[in-house]
């Protein structure tokens, strides 16, 4: 088992978190706060090839493997999981998929609009292509969401539209097989994240116990307070060991359904809780939006939630180790 990065993977590492400190965090708090969906920063994100990271060069991508993806997702997520989520939706479940069930015309025709940003995809359980301009194409867009509200999320109907012959993803008839290889994609994705999560909330943790005094010292170099820091750190690596396994059996071709699920159900509750124990570090200071711990908290809710529930993974890895599917 090899756990080093090549020096290529661990360069783009680098230039995603410093991306991800300067672009992102900067803006990360405002653009909660005013329920800004940040298009500028969209761009930005698309500037630097992760709308679309995974697509080939060929096509406008960035041509990374799934490995490589995953530690530009991470830290993305680190940074504000509405970004995380752009990525997400744009490059595993809109692009994955029409690179996996596309034709080369359907891949010509969307893949470098929206690699490049020019086009933003959303998702939904369909085999088709749509032109969003078109009148029955009606967005409604959700407000006063918990967390995420530096992206837009909107109920999406669709009212005599005209999907042509050639919109069709795959043969007629593939839809679930479709959604089902955009949610691995998606999952792999949403788990990413969370181990960004995961570790903004360390870091910040770690920062604060430095610096907050209670009783002449530290609260860092109280015992409970390094349990908690320690418990962090833990599911952090966990989660990412999780994550980094899904990667490369996605990157080898082999099947990873299962462990792409084990990887989104754990990673996600754990950043759950990491989130939850972080603003147990920050005491009273981490309930107000000063610090990240609060917005991780809000915005990590929804991830046991989409791309499959928590009790959904379950029942995916039940029915592989029972061979009794629970899901009908
Ligand atoms: C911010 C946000 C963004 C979203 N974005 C998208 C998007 O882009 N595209 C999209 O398609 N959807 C999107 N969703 C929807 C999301 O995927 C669903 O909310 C999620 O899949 C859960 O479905 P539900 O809300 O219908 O819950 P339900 O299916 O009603 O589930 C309620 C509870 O019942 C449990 N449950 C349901 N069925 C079973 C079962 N068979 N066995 C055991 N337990 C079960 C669930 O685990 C959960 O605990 C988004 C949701 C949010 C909040």
């Amino acid at each position: 088992m090899d756990f080093e990065l090549s020096d290529e993977q661990q360069l783009i590492r680098e230039t995603a978190r410093d991306f991800t400190d300067h672009e992102i965090v900067e803006r990360a708090r405002e653009n909660d706060r005013n329920e800004h969906f940040d298009l500028e920063l969209v761009a930005k994100i698309a500037q630097q090839g992760y709308l679309g990271a995974i697509v080939p060069r060929e096509y406008g991508g960035a041509g990374l493997d799934y490995l490589t993806y995953g530690l530009v997702v991470e830290q993305v997520g680190r940074g504000c999981s509405a970004m995380r989520t752009v990525i997400s939706v744009q490059t595993s479940l809109v692009c994955s998929s029409i690179l996996r069930w596309g034709t080369e015309e359907q891949k010509h025709h969307y893949l470098p609009k929206l690699c490049s940003g020019e086009w933003l995809g959303c998702r939904g359980l369909a085999c088709f292509l749509v032109d969003t301009d078109q009148d029955g194409f009606q967005p409604q867009t959700i407000h006063h969401k918990m967390g995420l509200r530096g992206s837009d999320t909107a109920a999406i109907s669709l009212d005599d539209v005209w999907a042509p012959e050639d919109a069709v993803l795959g043969e007629v008839g593939d839809g679930f097989k479709v959604a089902m290889t955009a949610l691995d994609s998606g999952r792999y994705s949403v788990a990413a994240g969370c181990v960004g999560i995961c570790q903004g909330c360390v870091d910040a943790s770690v920062r604060y116990s430095k610096e907050r005094e209670q009783f002449g010292r530290p609260i860092g170099s109280f015992q409970l307070v390094q349990a908690m820091i320690s418990n962090m750190v833990l599911e952090t690596d966990a989660a990412r060991m999780l994550v980094w396994r899904a990667g490369w059996l996605k990157d080898a071709g082999k099947p990873n359904t299962t462990e792409t699920s084990i990887a989104k159900l754990y990673a996600t509750e754990a950043a759950v809780r990491c989130a939850n124990t972080g603003i147990q570090v920050h005491g009273g200071s981490g309930y107000v939006d000063d610090y990240p711990v609060e917005r991780y908290f809000r915005d990590v809710r929804v991830t046991t939630l989409y791309e499959g529930t928590s009790q959904i993974q379950q029942l995916i890895i039940g029915r592989a180790v029972t061979g009794i599917n629970a899901l009908t």
